[in-house]
């Protein structure tokens, strides 16, 4: 049977993304070649740690009581490299989907941009799923052997050279687990060498929880340090692990160990990530925490361990109190797992809190780069929110472009009578304050916060309300001011009131659908009108995100149009009004005059209408600035 098998050596073509990923690896990744040594030792690791999970729940495993373990050997006469684990291993099936295909979609776009860029570091590569093609960055020719743990499975050898294809057959007479031999190119001599090896272990993969021999000499020492107190972990221990769990990111900017026993028995270390992955345009990350019981991986990236909107935490969370040989599938519904999340999420909010605390500074740097997750938070996890809430930072009109404060700090300065938390969405600052909506809040000395992320509106909406304040859109026409403030709006030599009404009425006739109310507004002092928004359960941001997503346009009608009787566009439209002079040009003047509010507020009119009449209003104006 196996010599039928031997004669199909198969030569199979690598998928497309695959050869894409091995030309930028072997043509323009020259710089940290060495990471592939990680990138074995992490595989290595991942398939014992596989192993290791398998052998409690499975009763039959090939070559059942082999020691988990990794050796390396190194032979600098032939110029290789050859790496050996006990794990897993892999089937023919298994070995030409792990080792042909790339998994995580957005890894080879990602390569290009490193390629492309030297800024990128290429230390990231593991993250990316990409980890065992690393190897042709030094190699020449890689040959993989495995055999699988399941007794019925034949072993294979897969080879390759890395361009276009590689060879795949069954083979009888391996051991369980995987052996990797790298043929190194000649330029990459120095990874035959067993000094050089050591040394890459004890920076790179010091942490890994299986003895590590190279050349029979065990090089690690296998310690799980988050089953260790606090007191027996040095910064460079928590920092080398980090490191190990999650290369080439750099230091983390917190971190959390804590051990628990109530409500259940907890050992955890939590870290979180100098870079936010998925502003790098890489999709969405996927869940960093691995789950172990008494130091045995359950699960690598364990999903619902913590809430999705956690995904940027790594590290390892160990409870004594699941059973050992739970399965995956029956962990996703355990009644065990939804506490553990519960807790852990809870200590990771409040973590989040004193570090904000101890150091604002430190804590707003974070959060520009993770604030998207805790807005995810406070939208979707309604348990949690009002915490979730505390953590939130914004800009606001009374502190410096650039500072951020959180909605405490807001509601610490607010004017006595003040019932609501304001704020105001718009693309960016400038264009906030440039805008009509401010002016009444600029006359009171009422702090407005700034939101100037599309997803802001859609977080404050669902938050509404923070310690009993009202979360109020800048933008609502019902604003209920303190007095005092709005008082401080006096308009001089407006329109007699009756004018004004009459104007009023008259705009609403010329605009006809497009609003839904035309009045005299309480709110401006300087710009001639203003559009508003009926109620609470839309605001003009939300407006905004609507139109660029459908072509249907929402907020046509529904809005209020606000004008100033005291402005010089108001008077003399009144006296067009009244005059009934010129009745085409003044009617043209108010759509001018509403087009430009829609403007302010951020929403798109049809340019084509607008550049009409402009440029009717612009002949208008030359004309009786020549004569
Ligand atoms: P990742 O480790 O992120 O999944 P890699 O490119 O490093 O990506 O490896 C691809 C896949 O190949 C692994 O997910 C695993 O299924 C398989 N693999 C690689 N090395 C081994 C090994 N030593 N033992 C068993 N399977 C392995
Ligand atoms: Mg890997």
């Amino acid at each position: 049977m196996s010599t039928d098998k031997q004669s199909q050596v198969k030569t199979r073509k690598f998928k497309a993304e695959v050869n894409q990923l091995l030309d930028i690896v072997v043509n323009s990744l020259y710089t940290d070649n060495e990471i592939f040594v990680r990138e074995l030792i992490s595989n290595a690791s991942d398939a014992l740690e596989k192993m290791r999970h398998t052998s409690l729940i499975e009763k039959k495993v090939f070559e059942k009581d082999v020691p988990n373990e990794i050796r390396i050997e190194t032979d600098e006469e032939n110029n290789t490299f050859t790496i050996t684990d006990t794990g897993i291993g892999m089937n023919l099936e298994e070995a030409s989907k792990n080792l042909g295909t790339i998994a995580h979609s957005g890894s080879v776009e990602f390569l290009k941009k490193i390629a492309q860029d030297a800024q990128v570091d290429t230390g990231l590569i593991g993250q990316f799923g990409v980890g065992f093609y690393s190897a042709f960055m030094v190699a020449e020719k890689v040959i993989v052997k495995s055999r699988s743990w399941r007794e019925n499975d034949e072993g294979v050898i897969w080879s390759s050279i890395g361009t276009g294809s590689y060879n795949l057959q069954e083979e009888a007479g391996f051991k369980r687990g995987t052996s990797i031999e790298v043929k190194l190119k000649e330029d990459d001599k120095k990874f035959s060498n067993a000094d050089t090896i050591k040394e890459l272990i004890r920076t790179y993969s010091n942490f890994v929880d299986f003895p590590i021999f190279v050349n029979g000499e065990q090089v690690n020492t296998v310690q799980a340090i988050w089953t260790k107190s606090k007191s027996e972990v040095s910064d460079e221990e928590y920092s080398g692990f980090y490191n190990f769990i999650s290369p080439g990111i750099g230091d983390p900017i917190y971190r959390l160990h804590f051990t628990s026993d109530v409500p259940l028995a907890i050992k955890a270390l939590l870290f979180i990530s100098g870079e936010n992955m998925e502003s790098f345009g890489l999709g969405r990350m996927e869940p960093g925490v691995s789950l172990y019981c008494k130091k045995v991986m359950i699960d690598q990236k364990m999903t619902d361990l913590l809430p999705e909107y956690f995904r940027f935490i790594k590290g390892v969370v160990d409870s004594e109190d699941l059973p050992l040989n739970i399965s995956r599938e029956t962990m996703q519904d355990s009644a065990l797992i939804a506490k553990l999340k519960r807790v852990l999420t809870k200590r990771l909010i409040k973590m989040f809190d004193e570090e904000a605390s101890f150091d604002p500074e430190k804590y707003v740097d974070f959060f520009r780069k993770f604030g998207m997750f805790i807005k995810e938070g406070v939208y979707s996890d309604f348990e949690n929110r009002n915490d979730l809430a505390k953590l939130l930072r914004f800009e606001s009109s009374s502190s410096e472009a650039d500072k951020m404060i959180s909605l405490d700090e807001y509601i610490g300065r607010m004017q006595e009578d003040q019932k609501a938390i304001y704020y105001l969405s718009g693309p960016n600052r400038e264009g906030i304050e440039a805008g009509p909506y401010l002016e009444t809040f600029k006359a009171g000395g009422i702090e407005v916060l700034y939101m100037l992320d599309g997803i802001d509106d859609l977080v404050m909406t669902a938050l509404r309300e923070y310690k009993d304040k009202k979360l109020v859109s800048a933008d609502q026409a019902e604003l209920d001011l303190p007095e005092e403030a709005a008082k401080k709006l006096e308009i001089e030599d407006s329109l007699p009131e009756k004018d004004s009404g009459d104007l009023a009425r008259w705009i609403k006739e010329v605009l006809g659908d497009k609003v839904n109310e035309v009045r005299v507004s309480k709110r401006l002092s300087e710009s001639p009108a203003v559009l508003v928004n009926p109620d609470d359960s839309f605001t003009t941001g939300m407006q905004r995100v609507m139109q660029a997503s459908s072509k249907s346009d929402l907020s046509l009608g529904k809005m209020i149009l606000e004008i100033n009787p005291g402005h010089k566009i108001l008077k003399h439209l009144n006296n067009m009004r009244i005059e009934e002079t010129n009745k085409d040009f003044a009617e043209e003047a108010a759509n001018l005059l509403f087009d430009n509010t829609m403007i302010s507020a951020g929403l798109l009119i049809d340019p084509k209408m607008l550049v009409e009449r402009s440029t009717k209003i612009l002949e208008k104006a030359l004309e009786s600035a020549n004569k």
